[in-house]
């Protein structure tokens, strides 16, 4: 049996901290199975940012970026030091960003908040650390009282569940995070927050008067973003189920049910999903993951996701390496035995014929035990159409661009790599089986699923061929002496 192509088929996104991204260490999470790296723009400077894309890139070129930004988001006002609270006190919370936090008044950084939120509802501070029940309103300051014992320190954020707050959909901080981003020609953009097409559309229109191709994941952390989750695919390039928020916003037993629906919406509309949060929390201490994040990492994997995310694990976690390491064992393990194809129809991304050409490739891959499926792509989207299927043959895809082939990483069962671009499918199928040959893993007989076609028009695939790893090598014109050389 010849080695497997792919150590696993779901892709790993690993937070990183400017205080813990020296090269040696991504290098270790690479060779560990990260995929992508996240950075997160709500604890980082331009500086951080700077640092952390400039070490990922040395690591390398196959790492693609991805930029988490606050999006609109409530926080608490600073305080002089933490304030303590007791269950049944009378607390005020008030709009005014320029404002001390103090035991009398909980000023946060939005300043109408006292205009949306009615008597009744609850305001959850710190990730729910800290309850308020709104009992009332006095002019421009709601009143409140505090329903768990808790200690709050500065700027810590603010959920009010059920509640729609009129909020921007861009900050003046994420404006300056959008702007380094496509300075620095990260692939993704994660905005935080979604509540409907519209802020994914601001976030786009930004973009767009900056000429930048930088794909936007949309976050689903509330309930406006799962009622309004159709519209949020349509304008998004892909989708990350944010558990963190989601669990405050929503009542955290629906999360699995949430949780499951995205996913499964994302691969029939072939957008890349994440499944974020908490994956392997007790790991950020633990060298070992509890057997509830085990199976948690596993139900993500059996649900066909193309992405897990470790945060507070990678970090700052005191097992960074062993939490990647870890989730990469439970998805290889899953994959093996989890369902290997996922009917559907083939799909509208690129033209019908490419679109059809896909579906079969992957279920000609399983009927005829293939090792692997090779294609090339221009801009990713029949291979993301492909990636949807869930097939059980890693996609070796040929990328003419090196922002393609990041943009990849991301996807189910995808091995992007960098290629000039060919003129010809015989010229494609050459390097295609060259690049196959160097990686030594095949042997003569194993059979590989080419697609190929279409060479400069952009329209995807116009043909399979399927052959053995000898016949395609010879129908390359690749003499076993030449490769003995
Ligand atoms: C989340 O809430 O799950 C999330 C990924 O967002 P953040 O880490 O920015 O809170």
């Amino acid at each position: 049996m010849a080695k497997s192509l792919l150590k696993k088929r779901t892709k790993i996104v690993a937070t990183i901290s400017d205080r813990n991204c020296e090269p040696q260490f991504l290098a270790r999470l690479y060779e560990a199975g990260m995929d992508v790296v996240r950075i997160n723009s709500a604890h980082l400077d331009a500086g951080g940012v700077r640092k952390i894309v400039s070490n990922v890139r040395s690591v390398s070129d196959r790492i693609a970026i991805l930029l988490d930004t606050k999006g609109p988001e409530i926080r608490t006002t600073v305080c002089d030091e933490p304030i303590p609270f007791m269950k049944g006190e009378k607390v005020k919370v008030a709009g005014n960003a320029d404002a001390k936090t103090t035991h009398g008044v909980i000023n946060v950084n939005y300043c109408d908040i006292a205009r949306y939120v009615p008597e009744g509802a609850f305001i959850l501070i710190d990730d729910g650390e800290l309850e308020i029940k709104i009992t009332g309103r006095e002019g421009k300051v709601l009143t409140g009282r505090i329903e768990n014992d808790g200690t709050l320190g500065s700027r810590k954020t603010v959920n009010i569940p059920q509640v729609r707050i009129n909020l921007p959909s861009v900050s003046e901080r994420d404006l300056t995070f959008i702007d380094l981003a496509v300075e620095l020609d990260i692939q993704f953009i994660a905005h935080s927050f979604v509540r409907s097409k519209e802020d994914v559309l601001a976030v786009q229109r930004l973009l767009d008067k900056r000429s930048s191709d930088i794909k936007i994941i949309a976050k689903i952390e509330n309930q406006q973003g799962v009622d309004n989750l159709e519209e949020i695919m349509d304008h998004s390039y892909g989708i990350m189920v944010a558990r963190g928020d989601l669990a405050i916003e929503v009542p955290y037993e629906r999360i699995p049910g949430i949780q499951r629906n995205i996913i499964a919406r994302c691969i029939e509309k072939r957008k890349p999903v994440i499944v974020a949060t908490q994956m392997l929390h007790s790991m950020i201490t633990n060298p070992r993951p509890t057997r509830a994040e085990v199976s948690d990492v596993a139900n993500a994997v059996y649900s066909q996701t193309d992405a897990l995310m470790l945060s507070g694990e990678t970090a700052m976690g005191r097992f960074p390496v062993e939490a990647v390491k870890t989730m990469a064992r439970i998805a290889a393990e899953v994959e093996m035995e989890k369902e290997q194809y996922v009917e559907m129809p083939a799909g509208s991304l690129s033209g019908p014929v490419s679109a059809y050409l896909a579906k079969v490739a992957v279920k000609t891959s399983i009927r005829v035990k293939a090792m692997v499926i090779l294609a090339d792509t221009v801009n990713g989207t029949s291979i993301r159409n492909m990636a949807a299927f869930r097939g059980i043959n890693p996609v070796i895809a040929h990328c003419y661009s090196h922002g393609t082939m990041r943009e990849l990483a991301l996807s189910y069962g995808v091995i992007p790599v960098f290629v000039e671009k060919k003129m010809s499918a015989d010229e494609f199928i050459n390097t295609a089986i060259r690049e196959l040959l160097s990686r030594n893993t095949l042997r003569k007989n194993d059979i590989v699923v080419v697609l190929a076609g279409n060479f400069s028009r952009g329209t995807g695939f116009s043909f399979i061929e399927v052959g053995t790893v000898d016949y395609l090598r010879e129908r390359a014109g690749i003499t076993e002496k030449e490769l003995m050389a």
